[in-house]
């Protein structure tokens, strides 16, 4: 076990600084130690590799638990699944699964977080529509209850459900068995189009659902946001392609003296060029077009000290003239998005916390710095609220505790399941206690 001193902690974002104790341990015996000698009122919280935007892996004051040492991998190419530990990453999944022709069926935009991270969060994949979200492909888990007690959990438990997108707040995801998917290459057949328009984007997504695996759209939130962008539209392929470096070890971004580089002009200036970029078509290696990012290497410097915010939102087909809202306002604060993404997320799963439901999903990222942005997404909370929308708590550091019920429904079942698996409460995080969930 090793522990250090209590060091500031961010999310992805860096939009929100926390000073917590961390600790991390590489067996579950040292695990069950750390959680029977907790004596801070501030609890413990399990965490991977702080992929989330906001505070839900952070705990100020309390304990962190750094999982990643638990890495041990186990594939079963009879039974086509892994065992794997809490702390494995979708990347090093993918790599064990390929050997033997296998892939994980829901993987996330990065290949850097943790199966720890990825139940906690109940994470989706641009495959969302056909495959679910991630708890689909899971068969059972092992979980540190605060007890001390180790329980396998598998889908006909409810606290199953209560971990699967449960904040790291029902105890610690030591082990997972999942369901791996056969291939016949390691690439996926891309073909990519430019759309004019929001109104042209939704229209080719919805007519792509049954014919791709793979759907998803960049959308250019610059300018005059009217919604143009690439959709890229993907089925796993039968012609293998080579894999580079290991690890994505690209380059990494320094840390500029705390600069901003994201101003309304660079973005404009990048979407020009992203909309303009050559059109892919045949195919593309996985890893690379399922992580497109995660050749750079800390990419979220770009923001400079202030950080950025990523709001990620669902709302029903059909309530789409909440993005001409949304497009609107954003105008009028001159802000500008390096990333907007565009989903159409299929059926949701049994997990109380679960952020997607059937509809469309945009994710928007904004420097922290845009004057009037919090305001303004106060008020469109409430629009989307009052619309049957709602957020994705695993990118947020900043919604009202009391719009969470309307937003997720079934917040009081999950509560319950929670409480009788903690009653004392030694499981927390900022994001837990800043939305009374604990
Ligand atoms: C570039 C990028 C792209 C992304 N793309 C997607 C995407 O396409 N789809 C999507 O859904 N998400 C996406 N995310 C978000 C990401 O998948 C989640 O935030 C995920 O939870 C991060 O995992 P992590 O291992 O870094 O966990 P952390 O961020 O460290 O922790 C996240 C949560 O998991 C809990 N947790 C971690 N380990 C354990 C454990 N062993 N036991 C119990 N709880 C634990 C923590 O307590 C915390 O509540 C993306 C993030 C980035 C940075």
């Amino acid at each position: 076990m090793r522990r250090a001193e209590p060091q500031p902690t961010s999310g992805w974002g860096n939009n929100f600084h926390s000073l917590g104790n961390r600790v991390s341990a590489s067996s579950i015996a040292e695990l069950q130690e750390i959680v029977a000698k907790n004596g801070s009122s501030r609890g413990l919280l399990p965490v991977g590799l702080h992929r989330s935007y906001g505070d839900s892996a952070l705990n100020s004051g309390g304990t962190l638990i750094d999982m990643v040492a638990l890495n041990q991998i186990d594939i079963d190419p009879l039974r086509k699944s892994a065992v794997v530990g809490g702390g494995v990453t979708i990347a090093a999944l993918e790599r064990a699964a390929l050997k033997h022709s296998l892939f994980p069926p829901v993987v996330p935009g990065t290949g850097f977080v943790t199966m720890g991270g990825a139940i906690a969060a109940e994470i989706h994949g641009k495959s969302h529509h056909k495959t679910g979200s991630f708890s689909q492909s899971v068969r059972r888990i092992v979980l540190l209850l605060a007890s001390g007690e180790i329980t396998h959990l598998t889908p006909a438990d409810p606290q199953f459900w209560a971990t699967v997108g449960g904040l790291g707040l029902t105890g610690i995801i030591l082990e997972v068995e999942i369901a791996l998917r056969e291939l016949q290459s390691n690439a996926v057949d891309v073909t990519e189009y430019r759309v004019k328009n929001l109104t042209s984007m939704i229209d080719l997504l919805i007519r792509s659902d049954n014919e791709f695996e793979h759907t998803v759209a960049w959308i250019d939130l610059s300018g005059d946001y009217r919604g143009r962008g690439v959709v890229s539209l993907g089925n796993y392929g039968a012609t293998p392609v080579k894999i580079g470096a290991k690890d994505s070890k690209g380059p990494s971004i320094p840390s500029v003296a705390g600069l901003n580089f994201i101003t309304p002009l660079s973005v404009k200036a990048f979407n020009e060029i992203w909309y303009r970029k050559p059109l892919k078509t045949g195919p593309v290696s996985l890893p690379k077009y399922m992580h497109p990012l995660d050749g750079i290497h800390n990419w979220n410097r770009i923001y400079g000290d202030a950080g950025f915010l990523q709001y990620q939102f669902v709302i029903d087909v059909g309530q789409e003239e909440i993005f001409e809202k949304l497009f609107a306002g954003l105008r009028g604060l001159k802000a500008a998005s390096f990333l907007g993404v565009l989903k159409k997320f299929g059926a949701a799963s049994q997990a109380p916390l679960s952020f997607p439901r059937p509809g469309w999903t945009l994710t928007l990222d904004y420097s922290m710095s845009v004057p009037g942005l919090e305001k303004f997404l106060r008020e469109f909370d409430q629009e989307l609220v009052s619309r049957g929308g709602r957020i994705y708590l695993i990118k947020d550091s900043r919604v009202e505790a009391g719009l969470l019920p309307a937003m997720y429904p079934e917040l009081n079942r999950w509560r319950e399941i929670r409480m009788a698996m903690d009653p004392n409460q030694l499981w927390q995080s900022d994001q837990a206690r800043r939305l009374h969930l604990c």
